[in-house]
């Protein structure tokens, strides 16, 4: 069975995102770099797949500027077997990146896409949605549980006020949640040998696809700072600042 993974490279998690000072767009001048961490939980899927036997070849798919590489060598070195970076320095929008995964599925026919789902830059949560209604594939979005067994897929999602299990046909899109797995880090020999495996280039243009904005990024701005709050001595305190003062009761 072939896995298509698709790994967004994003702003470290642990990173403070700051505006320009133009507040044209978020400060990514030396800022740290690393894989979506949805994604990074899609790999780790997809590596456990292939260790119990299930998958047989686990292919990397990322979409952007040069440095995505750095992030498809670490997905190369926690188990995928090849990598192929689709090289532009637009700014990509979820339906661009369905598109052109679109695209490498019908090349590649892989049997399972599995991919994050949530970016935590866009915070976009569409391009798996996306990708399963341009390809026709059935999905499992947010899943907290992916079990394989005779040509479908049993994803378990986390739902309000429970779980739900939804079994697909394969070829599926999955789109992972937190509680899916929790991802291994990456060793020395490993991210040695992550240097030599295969990681093709190509262009928006080798797939077809129009990497032209549809939706304009107007600016960006940092959340109003919010004002300290205050300790109250007691209870009837508190209740007379939210009569009096919040006036919210
Ligand atoms: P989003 O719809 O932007 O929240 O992204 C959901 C998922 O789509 C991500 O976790 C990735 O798996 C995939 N994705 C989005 N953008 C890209 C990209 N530029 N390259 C590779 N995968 C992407």
């Amino acid at each position: 069975m072939k896995v298509l993974v698709a790994v967004k490279r994003v702003v470290d998690y642990n990173v403070k995102v700051r505006p320009k000072a133009d507040g044209t767009n978020v400060e990514l001048a030396n800022v740290k770099m690393s894989i979506n961490p949805f994604c990074e939980i899609a790999v780790e899927e997809a590596v456990r797949l292939k260790e119990k036997g299930t998958a047989t070849e686990i292919v990397a798919v990322s979409m952007g500027a040069k440095p995505c590489q750095e992030q498809l060598r670490t997905a190369l070195a926690l188990g995928a077997d090849r990598a192929i970076h689709v090289e532009t320095d637009a700014e990509l929008q979820p339906l661009t990146v369905a598109k052109m995964l679109k695209a490498i599925a019908d090349e590649e026919k892989p049997d399972l896409i599995i991919m994050g789902k949530q970016s935590i830059d866009g915070d976009n949560n569409q391009t798996g949605q996306m990708l399963a209604a341009l390809t026709g594939m059935p999905q499992g979005t947010f899943a907290s549980e992916v079990a394989i067994a005779d040509g479908s897929v049993s994803v378990t999602r986390e739902i309000d006020g429970g779980l739900q299990t939804v079994k697909l046909s394969l070829p599926a899109v999955v789109t992972t949640d937190l509680r899916l797995n929790e991802p291994r880090y990456a060793s020395l020999p490993n991210i040695m040998k992550a240097k030599r495996k295969p990681l093709d280039t190509k262009t928006p243009e080798d797939l077809g696809v129009n990497v032209e904005a549809r939706v304009q990024l107007v600016g960006v701005e940092p959340p109003a700072q919010r004002s300290a709050g205050i300790k109250v001595a007691d209870v009837d305190a508190l209740v007379e600042k939210l009569k009096n003062e919040a006036k919210v009761i």
